[in-house]
């Protein structure tokens, strides 16, 4: 099939290097793609894809995602509908390719608190509801009361916050795909310049701690351990006891100034991104019997 076949009213480009999409920039190509900046095209295309049984997945600013050298064999489109708006009792109201910054910035705008967490953390409202994106103990999960969402039969629902499942960077999107189309956030009243100043100090402690921006990379490549009793260990103090921070594999490496943190040094595959996770994996696990579980979603 050529990106011709489709429908007229669809942007479609063929075999599109996925790479050029993610942060991290590991990936082959997408037999097709499509940058849709329209929430009702959106589902048109996903319902045609359906339709024609054509593999489809959405992505949001891929910051949390890396692809095989394969590629993706059917349709990835990049969701770029971003309106926001607040409404009623302080709640606000984005399209799934709203920026997490974006959304911040309406919350400093309107003096609505709830949000700083996500200072600095880059990616759509969309892959944060989806992964449950959060920080300092807080998540995306916590404030979504309710979202417009696509199933996999190409219905479109609104479903409340139980609906998702959320626990520790896991929504039930994960085991039972669904796309968010429009989120609904609850933040409560607070002082605009409060709330800019937390901002401002979680930022300036992120970029103390973690890798420079342009770094090449998709956040934290494990998850954290919780205990039974719901306590948590940071996944970089088991990767540094092994010494992590000084591995690589090719040009995929940990960061040394993040053992959590892996990013690729220019020409990182997914095989070589999967080879280290293994190596550590396994070292940590023979050391301290515990077995790191990636957060970063390898898409294949
Ligand atoms: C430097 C850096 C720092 C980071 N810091 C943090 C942090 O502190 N805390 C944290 O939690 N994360 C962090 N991340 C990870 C990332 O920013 C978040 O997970 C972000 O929410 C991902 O959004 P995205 O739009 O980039 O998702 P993508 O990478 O585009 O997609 C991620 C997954 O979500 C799915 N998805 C995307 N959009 C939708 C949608 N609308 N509906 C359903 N599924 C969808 C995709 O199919 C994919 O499986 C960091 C990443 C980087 C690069």
């Amino acid at each position: 099939m050529k990106a011709s076949d489709f429908p007229p009213n669809y942007t479609i480009q063929e075999n599109v290097a996925l790479a050029d999409f993610t942060n991290i920039k590991i990936g082959g190509p997408a037999d097709y793609l499509s940058v849709v900046t329209d929430q009702k095209i959106f589902v048109d295309l996903y319902r045609h894809c359906l339709a024609i049984g054509l593999r489809f997945l959405a992505l949001g600013d891929g910051t949390n995602v890396f692809f095989s050298e394969g590629g993706f064999h059917g349709l990835v489109a990049i969701i770029k509908f971003d309106n926001t708006n607040i409404v009623a009792k302080n709640a606000v109201v984005a399209e799934a390719g709203a920026s997490l910054e974006q959304i911040l910035a309406l919350c400093i705008e309107n003096g609505l608190t709830g949000f700083e967490f996500t200072a600095g953390i880059p990616g759509t409202i969309g892959g944060a509801v989806y992964g449950n994106a959060g920080a300092y103990g807080s998540n995306v999960g916590a404030l979504l009361t309710r979202a417009k969402i696509l199933t996999a039969s190409g219905e479109i629902i609104f479903v409340e916050h139980d609906f998702f499942k959320f626990s520790y960077r896991h929504s039930d999107l994960k085991v039972n795909p669904a796309i968010v189309l429009q989120a609904e956030l609850q933040l409560a009243k607070g002082d605009a310049a409060r709330i800019k100043s937390e901002c401002d100090e979680i930022i300036a402690m992120r970029r103390m701690k973690l890798p420079p921006p342009d770094t090449l990379t998709a956040g934290s490549w494990f998850k954290n351990i919780k205990d039974d009793q719901g306590n948590a260990t940071a996944a970089a103090l088991y990767l540094d006891a092994i010494g992590a921070r000084k591995m690589s594999v090719g040009d995929a490496a940990v960061h040394e100034k993040h053992a959590n943190i892996f990013y690729n040094k220019g020409n990182a595959t997914a095989t070589d991104m999967l080879t280290l996770q293994q190596i550590l994996q396994e070292r940590v696990y023979r050391q301290f019997g515990v077995m790191l579980e990636r957060e970063v979603m390898y898409v294949e």
